[in-house]
């Protein structure tokens, strides 16, 4: 099993989280903040388009006057220029702040998000100026080593949210005791991704999902 990246463990080891209480981990893009639309302003400022035909960004992101698709490197590209310059901007998802905030009165709340660890400030900034003023982790690639570091010692339950299913996957792999609800805020976006199989729940909308995510937090 490989290891847990220094700065991620770093980041985790800084936190002060009450083991006692039950785990809440919560991605941002498309959980707590309207991605896609954000990305597709920085996309039009660039150029280019996202043509939302599956869940992917290789291949669907297009110049807008040719409409051929962007090369590996030019998306690359645009999503290190969309982190650098536009986290500030994200739109929170409907409901996210309000039902995070009742969560926290169950659970310990910690944002576990793939952000370039340079960005984790704006992440965090966007977050409070958002309403919603929780630890981020700045994690990079498959989340089940970090979950599992976070999960490390909490004997109460453990909640995961998140739009993409191989996130979901790596999660309960590592942390095989916890739950996952599979989120999806984007209305265009939520007929492309069937329910992550794994998952104890698929639901798009906060204020359907919050009693759903207490009722697992409190086992
Ligand atoms: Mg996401």
């Amino acid at each position: 099993m490989s290891e847990l990246n220094e700065s991620i463990r770093m980041q985790i080891e800084s936190l002060d989280l009450d083991s006692n209480r039950p785990l809440l981990l919560c991605d941002a893009d498309e959980v707590l903040f309207q991605f896609v639309k954000g990305l597709e302003r920085h996309l039009e400022a660039e150029g280019f388009h996202l043509d939302l035909v599956s869940f992917a960004l290789f291949g669907n992101i297009k110049h807008s006057e040719s409409g051929a698709p962007a090369s590996r490197d030019q998306v690359g590209e645009l999503l290190s220029g969309f982190f650098a310059t536009r986290l500030h901007e994200l739109e929170p998802v409907p409901g996210a702040a309000e039902a995070l905030a009742s969560l926290a009165d169950h659970a310990e709340i910690v944002v576990l998000t793939n952000t370039p660890p340079p960005q984790r400030d704006a992440r965090a900034k966007a977050l409070e100026r958002g309403g919603m003023p929780y630890p981020v982790i700045a994690n990079q690639g498959a989340k089940g080593l970090a979950a599992s570091a976070l999960a490390a010692g909490h004997k109460s339950p453990v909640v995961f949210v998140d739009d993409i299913p191989h996130n979901i996957d790596s999660v309960l792999e590592a942390v095989t005791r916890a739950q996952a609800i599979h989120f999806v805020a984007d209305p265009r976006l939520r007929p492309l991704i069937p329910k992550a199989p794994a998952a104890l729940h698929r639901v798009d909308e906060w204020p359907e999902a919050e009693p759903l995510i207490r009722k697992a937090l409190l086992g």
